[in-house]
């Protein structure tokens, strides 16, 4: 399978290529330059299929001869041993309510799926065509304890992960700095997110540095993620249709950067038999607006109960962009040029039927998120995440629903808390972080800071 860029900017590249580039060379994001299409016949036969058979399936075609299929499967039953589920990601039934479990992985949360495997791939491809990668990166919580966890101890990729000190959870700073593997470099900012997230764009920008140490990123951007994302689609789809290709079920998303249910929107145009995509919002709701308007126009960023969706620009939405437009590339290219001289963007009537084709949209308050998790719990003492909570607000009472819980609630206790008036209990994952011995260091918010530290470090190891 070949890869092109949404920018139409570049020659087309295989997969290997493609998930250690990131983002393109001409700014873009890089897709498939084709899309194959499941069976009737192979959909009758999911159900029988565990969660890593059936992403070697689904997996398989997008990786073409980059990789032979007994690595793949190796690389998968590697990448799915640190869940704690026997199904990896189950589907279970709470009160007349579907909810897709994507929080069994070692942080728990859903973004484990996707970085377990991307840790293994970039070692196995570093390994296996030399060279190695230094990743580099801001978080405000869950992406940083993922991403870290993704790649701690592989060979040939060190990580330096920013976060703002003192701004993220105990919990999710533990998550990092309790990680003692050597390729691991936690750093805490004297300064807010937006200036880690700023520091690191201005590395990434710096492109001498960048070249001379190898940066690479784990952002929601790289194709891996959405990859590995779709699987879960699937499986869930197997698991409650039992494989009869006429049912059609309904997904509900909590949505920040637009990569989960983008993930959804490709397992569809794959032959999935997915009805509608449900894009759930905070009160951030820059897409929920564009579902409803066909504009694309960026507010200002509102802190929530729900922190991993606090986000305005959605990075993988110029992939929606290129497919919504059927991969003309220029007209991409003028839409983002719009949105960079005026910070807005509009499709036209045509496009936006398709738009509200392909998906619902609905934005959730803080108010209704603590409403929706105190009747659930109410109902059947389970406890939903803030994030989960959004999404089974929006999906309301349709039939053949599932909603995807994107995290464990023990992660957002103070939420938890402030809902039903108790914790949530720790999973196992989670329990004595607070006792466990960390390392990080603390620096200032100024890049050559950071670069001389990255520096120091990486000739330290080497020496
Ligand atoms: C990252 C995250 C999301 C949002 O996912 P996107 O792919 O950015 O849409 C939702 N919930 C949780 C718990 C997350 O960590």
């Amino acid at each position: 399978m070949q890869y092109v860029s949404t920018r139409g900017g570049i020659a087309s590249v295989g997969f290997a290529e493609a998930v250690m580039m990131g983002l393109a060379t001409d700014g873009g994001l890089l897709v498939p330059s084709e899309l194959p299409h499941v069976t009737a016949k192979r959909l009758r036969a999911w159900p029988a299929l565990s969660f890593q058979e059936l992403a070697l399936e689904i997996l398989a075609p997008f990786v073409g001869e980059a990789i032979p299929t007994d690595d793949l499967r190796a690389l998968i039953e590697r990448s799915y041993a640190t869940f704690t589920h026997p199904q990896v990601t189950p589907v279970v039934e709470v009160d007349g309510l579907r909810i897709l479990e994507l929080f069994h992985g070692p942080t728990a949360a859903f973004k484990d799926v996707a970085l377990q495997l991307l840790g293994n791939l970039f070692e196995y491809l570093l390994a296996r065509d030399g060279g190695e990668i230094n990743i580099c990166g801001a978080t405000s919580g869950d992406t940083g304890s993922a991403a870290i966890h993704g790649v701690r101890g592989k060979a040939g990729i060190s990580i330096f992960m920013l976060h703002p000190k003192g701004r993220v959870s105990p919990i999710q700073e533990r998550q990092m700095t309790t990680v003692l593997d050597a390729n691991v470099h936690n750093i805490a900012l004297h300064g807010s997110f937006d200036d880690a997230q700023r520091i690191v764009k201005d590395l990434f920008n710096d492109l001498p540095f960048k070249t001379e140490l190898s940066l690479g990123a784990v952002n929601s951007i790289n194709w891996a993620r959405i990859l590995a994302q779709m699987v879960y689609y699937a499986f869930a789809w197997a698991r409650v249709s039992g494989g009869d290709p006429e049912r059609r079920l309904s997904f509900s998303v909590p949505t920040g950067n637009f990569g989960d249910v983008f993930a959804g929107y490709l397992a569809r145009r794959l032959g999935v038999p997915i009805d509608r995509l449900i894009i759930a919002t905070n009160r951030n709701d820059i897409l929920a607006r564009f579902v409803q308007t066909g504009v694309y126009e960026i507010g200002q960023v509102y802190q929530t109960l729900s922190p991993a969706m606090d986000i305005q620009i959605a990075s993988n939405f110029e992939r929606y962009l290129y497919y919504l437009h059927d991969g003309d590339a220029q007209v991409v290219c003028k839409l983002l040029e719009t949105m960079r001289q005026t910070g807005r963007l509009q499709v036209d009537q045509r496009i936006h039927t398709r738009v509200r084709d392909d998906f619902e949209a609905a934005a959730v308050s803080d108010a209704e998120t603590l409403e929706q998790i105190r009747l659930t719990f109410a109902r059947s003492d389970y406890i939903l995440c803030p994030h989960t909570a959004v999404g089974v607000k929006a999906g309301g009472a349709r039939s053949d629903l599932i909603c995807l819980a994107t995290a464990h609630p023990a992660k957002f206790n103070e939420s938890i808390q402030l809902a039903i008036g108790r914790e949530a209990p720790l999973p196992r994952s989670l329990q004595g972080l607070l006792d466990l011995p960390t390392r990080c260091v603390e620096l200032d918010a100024d890049p050559e800071c950071i670069k001389a530290h990255i520096r120091s470090t990486l000739a330290g190891r080497q020496a």
